[in-house]
Order: structure tokens, then sequence, then C-alpha cells
């Protein structure tokens, strides 16, 4: 393993400890296998959860400057490639922020 692995790994055990350590479906604790980091910019992380055991996916984004996490459920067959596709590939700008916490205020937002 390399370090540029080693460094990948770190970062993946730290999103299923701060994000979720178990799917919410069926409680199998997700492993580093069970995490895609599909978009990593400098200010947010997006990481998508695929339960190896009952198939649930969730997509998680992880605001650094924040320390905020939020996750939400998907109904796709799309794999983490996939899902690639449809991410915006631009910096997320601050009002955006703002405006996903608006709507995320009744949902299970987890402060970190
Ligand atoms: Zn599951």
């Amino acid at each position: 393993m390399d370090s540029t692995d080693n460094i990948i790994l770190q970062r993946k055990q730290f999103f299923i400890e701060s994000i979720a350590k178990f799917c919410d479906k069926c409680g199998t604790p997700y492993t580093v296998d069970d995490l895609n980091i599909v978009q990593n910019t400098g200010m947010s992380t997006i990481i998508h959860f695929s339960c190896s055991n009952c198939k649930s996916k969730h997509v998680a984004t992880f605001v650094s400057s924040l320390g905020m996490t939020q996750r939400v459920p998907i109904n796709t067959d799309l794999d983490s490639s996939e899902l690639d596709k449809f991410m915006p590939k631009s910096e997320i700008e601050p009002q955006e922020i703002l405006d996903v916490y608006e709507v995320l205020e009744d949902s299970d937002t987890v402060r970190i």
C-alpha cells in the first residue's frame, strides 16, 4: 500500500466515524470498502456510502470549514462512478451552503 492509499483510507475511516458508523436500514457496520469519496474540494467532500449487506445507499456531504455533515438516502441504482457524472464540478458557493442548511434544518443534520 502506498502513502496515497493510506491517506484515503484514513479519510474514509474519519468519515465513517464522523458521519455514519452503521447502515441506517440494517445496522451493518460500514467499512472503508463501503465508502467512495465522490468529490473532494477544499471546502467540502461528498461521500457515497453503500451498504454491503442490504445495498441501501446514502450520500453525505462534509463541509470542513463548518465541521458539519449532512446525509441523505438516495433511491437509485447508480453506482458511485455513475453518480459522479451528476455531481457539480465547481466549488460550492457559501450561499448555496446556507440554502442547504435552511432545507436541512428539520433533518438529522449532525454536528461534530
Ligand atoms: Zn444495510
